[in-house]
Parts: structure tokens; C-alpha cells; sequence
């Protein structure tokens, strides 16, 4: 077991140190096929089902590169504003590792497709950071090891490993930036915010499935110090497949504090990889990093070069969808929404679904309240993203519709969301089978009505002598009666009625 690492607290450390970011992001392309082979491209399945010569890399298999994948790098690196390589190769990169049965991954070196462009990333607080690109290049995927045996899953300890090649030859985009300075304090806030930017982008462009949690998108966090009057960067370390947006600002923070106090006591950061244990929240050291050299690169023989036309980099710039911050420029004016209403929308992650909820029939401002209030609670308390509730926004535009129909009132309704969260069947169904409409029967409201009023009648005088406000008890006597089933409104309109005949 490693030794517990001493660390510095974080507000020393911001103090005596500039951070400088690198973040490498791998996103895996949702083409039919593999990169340079027809097998499928799918996620999981049985292993090695998915698997042909070429992806495996066996003697005389030529490989053939996918259009579409180049397609997909292409838009990548127009909406993250780059400049497109009139001409670029593949090239092998070469190192021997079990998951790669080929002993080299095809990959971009000197010559990568997209490069020089830059990301504009929202803080929480509408600070805009502008994250530069240094480039994205095409890449395959590698296979995956299953290390048996071992108490923490990594090879060290393990009895056996398994290989599982089914990812092998997945297309692969790299997006690298440059060297991130100047967030000083919030370092961990801009790493997280520019992976979900992103992430948002990558799911607009509908290149990828952009699932962190299934590997399709992965971090890997460069971070290095600088003591305030040093002139040059700090030594780095890079901490491996982080794998969710909490994870990539903890990783961050981490790494800092770690580094800080290493070098705060005479020190030397070491240059490695590093894993990221997700029950603490801390990092430990991995293999020394290969440089370049390393990787002996050379051009891929097998491929022919790629030569994407002007034409073709200009017919695909025009497929670009309208980029998330547009959207959201957009979305605010149309929905009429303070930038505080923006922000929280975008915090809960909601936009998607006001959207598809709006469309669905609701007016915004309901769909948002539901949306951000109601159900971003039910997500939190059941630890599941917004998303991923059992209720449609097609059936919560019926559920407020319902409601705008007088057949529910606002507590009816959450009571029929929680039976479609239930799985109790759509919102008509969970109606019919709790029994929950409105009583809009006015001569079943009158029977409750009179005897409320029989029931209270000093506030039937004062109701009578003029005090209309004195309703409201006998209201709430009403709505109790019917077990909150009858609309306040008609019942009010009902008292006056009764009392004033
Ligand atoms: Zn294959």
C-alpha cells in the first residue's frame, strides 16, 4: 500500500503557487464500424465478438480508413474553431502492451487533423474562460484488461488477466489543449466546467454518445505547479481516465494540494501517471511517462494519406448544429429568463428537457418549475441524473396540461408524477388508478360546502356580514373533506354563492 500522501491546505496553496492545466480528452466516435475495419462499434457485447484480422492487427490484414470517422474528427475540430490539415497522415506508434495486440496503435503524431482552435467555458458564475486547442487528432482504441484475482483490479497482485478486444480499433478523437494559466483558486472548477463544455458540444455535434461513465469520453488531467515568482512550468503529472466531471475537479484539487506540499518541502515533483481512486478522492503513482522518443512514431505505411478537399471541410462546416452557448443565448431570450433562471437551469442540466417538454405542449415557465424544481429533487434524492427519471417530457407536458384543464390541481399532480416515477403508467393511468381527479361536481362540492358551513357557523356570519377573507376556512374544511380532490377556486366561488342566497 502506498503511504498517505501529505498535502497542503488548499488556500496555501493558491497562495504560493500558479497552477497550469493540460487536459487531454479521448471521445470515441458512434460510427457503425471500427476505424479501419467493417466490425461493429459497440459498446459491450460478449468479448472478443467484435473482432476481425485487421482490428487485431494478425499478419497480412490491411487496414482501410472510415470516412465517416474522418467526417466526425473533422466537425470536432470546426466547432472547437480549428484550423483543418489540408494534408495529414497516421502514424504507428509503437509500445507493448497486451491491450493492443499489434504491439503499436495508429494514431496522428506531427501531423494531427485539427489543430489551433479554442473552447469558451462558462464558470458557475458566468465567468467565461477561453480554453485554447493545440490540436485533436484521429486515434484507434485499444482493448480493455480484466486483472483477476487482485484486491484493487490493477495488474499488481492479480493471479491472471483477461483480454477483451472488442474496443480494439474503436475511433478515437484526441482533443489536447494548450497549458491552462492564470485560473489560479479555480483551477479545478475551469478543468470541470471545460470537460462538461465538451461534453455539451460533442452531444450537439452528435458525433459520440459522449458517455463518461461507459469510457466513450475520458479526461486526463495534466497539472503542474509554478511558485509565484518562477518564470518556467513546473514538472507535471498526469492522472489517467478520470471519469466523471465530479471526479475531474476533485483530481485536480488534488494534485495540487499533493504537489504543493512536496515542493514546499524541498521536493521534486516526479514526472508519471497517476490513477485517480474515486472512494477518497486521491491519486497514486503509476508508470513513469514515456516521452515521445519513447513511442519510436514513424508513418503509417498501410494508409494513404489523408487530403480532406476545402470543399468538403466547407460543406461540413455548414452541418454544424447551433453550438450549446448559442443555444443558450437563445433559449434565455425566448424563455425571458434572468441569468440566475439560466444558470440554474443549466446547473440542474434541465435545458434538454424544458426544451423537449415545451415542445411536447407546456408553456416554458411551467415545464422549467417542474423540471428545476420538483423533479431535479426526486434526481437528487434518488442519486440518478435528471435524465434518467421514469418520466417522460411528453408525460409531464400531459401531467400540466392536466392541470391547466382544471382536472388537477398543482398537489394532485405532484401525486401523479410520483405514481409515473412509480411505474405506475402514464399520467391518465396513475389518474384513473389512485383516483385522483378533481371533484369538479358541483353538486358533490355543494353537499361538502354546506356542511362546512353548518359545521362553523360563526364564520358563515361573518362570511354573510361582509368579510369574504373568513372563506378560507371554510375552504380548507371543503378541501380536507374531499381529500384535497376539489379546485379552491370553484369552491370559494360555491361558499360566496351559498352564503350570499
Ligand atoms: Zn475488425
Amino acid at each position: 500500500m502506498t503511504a498517505v500522501a501529505e498535502l497542503m491546505d488548499y488556500a496555501d496553496v493558491v497562495e504560493r503557487f500558479d497552477p497550469v492545466l493540460g487536459l487531454e480528452v479521448h471521445v470515441e466516435l458512434s460510427t457503425n464500424t471500427k476505424m479501419f475495419c467493417g466490425c461493429a462499434n459497440e459498446f459491450g457485447g460478449e468479448p472478443n465478438t467484435k473482432v476481425c484480422p485487421t482490428c487485431l492487427g494478425l499478419p497480412g490484414s490491411l487496414p482501410v480508413v472510415n470516412g465517416k470517422g474522418v467526417e466526425g474528427a473533422i466537425r470536432i475540430g470546426l466547432a472547437l474553431n480549428c484550423e483543418i490539415a489540408e494534408w495529414c497522415r497516421f502514424a504507428r506508434k509503437n509500445y507493448f502492451y497486451p491491450d493492443q495486440p499489434k504491439n503499436f496503435q495508429t494514431s496522428q503524431y506531427d501531423e494531427p487533423i485539427a489543430f489551433n482552435g479554442y473552447l469558451d467555458v462558462t464558470l458557475d458564475d458566468g465567468e467565461v474562460v477561453r480554453v485554447e486547442i493545440e490540436r485533436a487528432h484521429m486515434e484507434e482504441d485499444t482493448g480493455k484488461s480484466l486483472h483477476v484475482g487482485g484486491a484493487t483490479g490493477r495488474i499488481h497482485g492479480a493471479d491472471y488477466s483477461l483480454l477483451d478486444y472488442n474496443r480494439a480499433g474503436v475511433p478515437l478523437i484526441e482533443i489536447v489543449t494548450k497549458p491552462i494559466e492564470g485560473t489560479g483558486e479555480r483551477a479545478p472548477e475551469v478543468a470541470r466546467a471545460y470537460v462538461s463544455a465538451l461534453r455539451d458540444l460533442l452531444s450537439a455535434l452528435d458525433v459520440s454518445d459522449v458517455r463518461m461513465d461507459q469510457g466513450s469520453l475520458r479526461c486526463d488531467a495534466n497539472v503542474s505547479l509554478m511558485a509565484k515568482d518562477a518564470t518556467e512550468f513546473g514538472t507535471r503529472t498526469e492522472t489517467k481516465n478520470v471519469n466523471s466531471l465530479r471526479s475531474v475537479e476533485r483530481a485536480v484539487r488534488y494534485e495540487m494540494t499533493r504537489q504543493a506540499a512536496i515542493l514546499a518541502g524541498g521536493g521534486s515533483i516526479k514526472q508519471e501517471t497517476r490513477h485517480f481512486q474515486e472512494a477518497d478522492g486521491t491519486t497514486s503513482g503509476g508508470r513513469t511517462k514515456e516521452t515521445a522518443e519513447d513511442y519510436r512514431y514513424f508513418p503509417e505505411p498501410d494508409l494513404v494519406p489523408i487530403a480532406p478537399s476545402r470543399e468538403w471541410v466547407e460543406e461540413l462546416r455548414a452541418t454544424l448544429p447551433e453550438m450549446p452557448s448559442e443555444r443558450r443565448k437563445r433559449i434565455q431570450t425566448e424563455w425571458s429568463l434572468s441569468d440566475e433562471a439560466l444558470r440554474d437551469l443549466l446547473n440542474v442540466g434541465a435545458v434538454d428537457l424544458v426544451a423537449a417538454t415545451v415542445e411536447a405542449g407546456a408553456s416554458p415557465d411551467e415545464a422549467r418549475g417542474w423540471w428545476v424544481n420538483t423533479l431535479a429533487q426526486e434526481a437528487n434524492s434518488r442519486e440518478v441524473e435528471l435524465a434518467d427519471l421514469a418520466i417522460t417530457p411528453a408525460q409531464l407536458a400531459e401531467v400540466i396540461a392536466l392541470v391547466s384543464s382544471g382536472e388537477l390541481t398543482n398537489k394532485l399532480a405532484k401525486e401523479v408524477v410520483q405514481g409515473v416515477l412509480a411505474g405506475e403508467g402514464s399520467p391518465r393511468e396513475v389518474v384513473e388508478k389512485r383516483g385522483l381527479k378533481v371533484v369538479s361536481d358541483d353538486s358533490a362540492l355543494l353537499v361538502a360546502v354546506d356542511e362546512a358551513l353548518a359545521a362553523q357557523p360563526d364564520i358563515a356570519d361573518k362570511i354573510r356580514g361582509g368579510k369574504v377573507a373568513a372563506a378560507g376556512a371554510i375552504v380548507g374544511a371543503v378541501m380536507k373533506a374531499t381529500k384535497g380532490q376539489a379546485d379552491a377556486k370553484r369552491v370559494r366561488e360555491l361558499i360566496i354563492e351559498r352564503v350570499g342566497s
